[in-house]
Formats: C-alpha cells, structure tokens, sequence
C-alpha cells in the first residue's frame, strides 16, 4: 500500500520516565465540568448533561514549550484542566468499568480564543475556530495510571507569571471521570490513543506573548508554557 504523498506524522505525547511516546488519535474536551467555572461563564451548571467538543489530535504540544500566540484573536484564554489518556477502547461503559480503559493521566491546557468562542455562541455557530486551533493543547508528559494516586480528588491549579489565577480541586468536577467518560463512549467509540480533557476551574483569563503559564494536577503532573510571538 502507498500514498499519494508522504502520511502526516502520527500525534503523539510524552510519557514520564519512558522514552515510549503515547500515540494520540482524538482530543475530547468536557464543556462546563466546575461549577464556579460555569458560573462565571453566565451558565447554570445544575441543568446541563456534560458535552463535548473536539480539538485535531495534532493539536497536541508537549511541555516545557514556546506556545505561539494563534491568529485572529485579542483574547486567548487559558484553562487548566486533568487530562486522561485513553488505552483500551470500547463503547457503552459502565461507570465501573471505565478505569479499566485509562491507561494514564496528565495536565494540559485547553487554549480558547475567548472572542470568537463569544461569536460562535452569539451566532449558533461551531466553537472549532475558538477550541480546535494549530497548538491548542500543550499537555505535561502522561503518568502511567498504576502510578497516579487519585482520579477523585487533588489540587489542579494555574498560575501566569508566578501568581495564582485558578486554585481547585478536581472532586469538584460536575461530572466525575467515571461519569463523563461513560457517557461519552455512548456517543462515540472510544479508540486506544483517545484524549480526554476535563474541563476547567473558575479563574480562567487572557494572556500575552511574554507571559509564562504554569500549572498542574498535584500527584500527576505539572506544566510550564511560555506564550510566544504569532506564528
Ligand atoms: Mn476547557
């Protein structure tokens, strides 16, 4: 079998203490999971079911990284969020069945251009050009599940410039890991390679070039980004 051209390279993450890289095939990302976070946005987060979006899985960037500023904002957000890693596929899961398909967890940033996320929700159109841009979801090296002491409970946390912005603890999610991922693979088959992104905690906020993003899910990982100059 050959191609017209060469096939892109396969996406793929870190893993700590390996070499062994984690291919990545979809990025799924939880809207409105903290309760403050939804709030904030104007939501009433006791009414909505989770739902998703999508970001390309060559969205992926790995950390410590220059993040270049995305075009056709003034308003890029940052929001921190657990990631977990998807390793074994399936559909229809129980919620006590859903550790069985994690094959491990990370922190990343769900990198939003605020303003035209605005537009979309003002015009009913697709969040893509908000959510799903080049660069958008630098992630920490991925924590092998065995060695991850709890998808339950631990500080996640961001801070720009060396000053706290968001402050949570993930036992705050609306929708548990357990939850959310069920009632995501009742809508899609999940795939080895699959990413989920969390959602976020309330503090969420523009940055510059310049500025450098840390951030993590305490007993998992931690992230530092730099925003760059527009590519
Ligand atoms: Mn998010």
């Amino acid at each position: 079998m050959s191609y017209v051209f060469a096939a892109p390279p396969q996406a793929s993450l870190a893993v700590q203490d390996t070499d062994a890289r984690f291919p990545v095939r979809r990025i799924f990302c939880v809207g409105r999971n903290y309760e403050a976070h939804a709030r904030e946005m104007g939501n009433d987060p006791d009414r909505e079911p989770p739902f998703f979006f999508t970001k390309p899985a060559d969205a992926v960037m790995d950390t410590p990284c220059t993040f270049p500023y995305p075009p056709l904002t003034q308003d890029l957000h940052y929001e921190i969020e657990l990631v977990l890693a998807i390793g074994k596929g399936g559909k229809d899961l129980r919620e006590d069945a859903v550790m069985d398909h994690i094959w491990g967890a990370s922190v990343g940033i769900d990198f939003t251009r605020r303003d035209l996320q605005a537009e979309a929700k003002k015009t009913g159109r697709p969040w893509d050009w908000a959510k799903a841009f080049d660069h958008s979801a630098p992630i920490a090296p991925i924590k092998p599940i065995a060695q991850v002491p709890s998808l339950t409970k631990a500080r996640i946390w961001l801070a720009v410039n060396g000053k706290i912005r968001q402050d949570a603890d993930i036992a705050d999610l609306i929708w548990s890991v357990r939850e959310h991922v069920s009632t995501l693979s009742r809508a899609m088959i999940l795939a080895p390679g699959d990413l989920v992104m969390t959602g976020t905690p309330a503090g969420v906020g523009a940055v510059v070039p310049g500025d450098v993003i840390t951030g993590g899910v305490d007993g998992i990982a931690d992230l530092e980004v730099t925003v760059g100059l527009q590519s």
